[in-house]
């Protein structure tokens, strides 16, 4: 069922988590495999174990340009490329600054849509060529303080089904891998971001009008992800793109963990209406917030 990987293998933002996971799966099935992240020296455990690596910071055009054309001058055309870096930037739709969803989504989008457009001539002219993109279950469904975030992985998933169908005349297959919860520095960063945007770590009084929502939040996702009935380890996402890559037929979207894909159904079957009022009983949320008492308007004013 499997074909023989050719071409070497590309990696964004391998210095944690699943992309150090993928790296080493590759490294494992015998790949030629550029692992790569913003500080090269985050890699020092991969070089070990057989990985090429390289600096590449996917919000930087020249950092890309060189990357890939280290990697065609030294084993041709890519055979594999897999757009990982990304993170998650929390906080509600009110609240949170555009500069940092902008840079989000640098990130997030238009990298993996530059190095998708970078390594693409090689791979036409070679006639072959995988496309693996991260995408989440976040870009399946929405939860509230999340919106940007899956913004960025909705953006993902109509990018790689155009995608899918304008190479598919070239031999290039591209799929998309939606993970729930994995345990990884993820959940860290977005924690981080939420506090930036009035969330519960953030040092100053957390007030205002999301203060209970950003707690609520936060706490969703901690006990997600301290949970390992909700949450998996890298590995199975890993193995995934090892599939997405080698498997004659790969497929175009691959959920991960057995409760992300419960998610994802219940998200279709169901509908807005139900899923919101999931949404809002799991985050502790009533329909419709106490506000203050109208400030009556003086009789001169009628
Ligand atoms: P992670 O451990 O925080 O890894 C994120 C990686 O992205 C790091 O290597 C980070 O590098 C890199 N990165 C961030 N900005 C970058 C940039 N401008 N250029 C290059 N690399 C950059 O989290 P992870 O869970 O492995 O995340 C990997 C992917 O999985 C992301 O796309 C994420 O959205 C997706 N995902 C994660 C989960 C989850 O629950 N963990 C669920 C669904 C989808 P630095 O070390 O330099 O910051």
């Amino acid at each position: 069922m499997n074909t023989q990987l050719d071409g070497p293998v590309l990696i964004t933002g391998c210095s944690s988590g699943i992309g150090a996971a993928v790296a080493r799966a590759f490294l494992r099935s015998g790949a030629t495999v550029y692992a790569t992240a913003r500080r090269p020296e985050t890699l020092a455990d991969l070089a070990e174990a057989g990985a090429h690596v390289l600096a590449l910071d996917v919000t930087d055009e020249k950092s890309m340009q060189e990357a890939v054309s280290r990697v065609e001058t030294e084993h041709g055309p890519l055979g594999t490329l897999v757009n990982n870096a990304g993170y998650g930037e929390y906080g509600t739709v009110e609240e949170t600054d555009l500069d940092r969803v902008r840079r989000q989504f640098d990130t997030n989008v238009f990298g993996a849509a530059r190095l998708i457009q970078l390594v693409l001539p090689g791979m036409r002219r070679a006639g072959r060529g995988r496309i693996v993109n991260i995408g989440s279950m976040g870009g399946r469904l929405t939860f509230p303080a999340g919106g940007y975030y899956h913004a960025s992985k909705y953006a993902l998933e109509a990018l790689t089904d155009a995608l899918r169908v304008e190479v598919a005349p070239f031999g290039i297959q591209v799929s998309l891998i939606e993970p729930g919860l994995i345990r990884t520095s993820f959940a860290d960063t977005a924690s981080n971001t939420l506090a930036a945007s009035g969330g519960p770590r953030t040092s100053a009084p957390h007030e205002g009008a999301y203060a209970e929502l950003n707690r609520n939040a936060q706490g969703v996702m901690d006990s997600g992800y301290r949970n390992h009935l909700l949450s998996a380890t890298p590995e199975p996402v890993a193995k995934a793109v090892l599939h997405a890559a080698r498997a004659r037929r790969p497929r175009h979207r691959y959920v991960i963990t057995p409760a992300a894909k419960a998610m994802v159904h219940l998200r279709r079957l169901a509908g807005s209406r139900v899923f919101d009022a999931v949404v809002r009983r799991q985050f502790r949320l009533p329909a419709r917030a106490a506000v203050a008492q109208p400030v009556p308007v003086p009789l001169n004013q009628h």
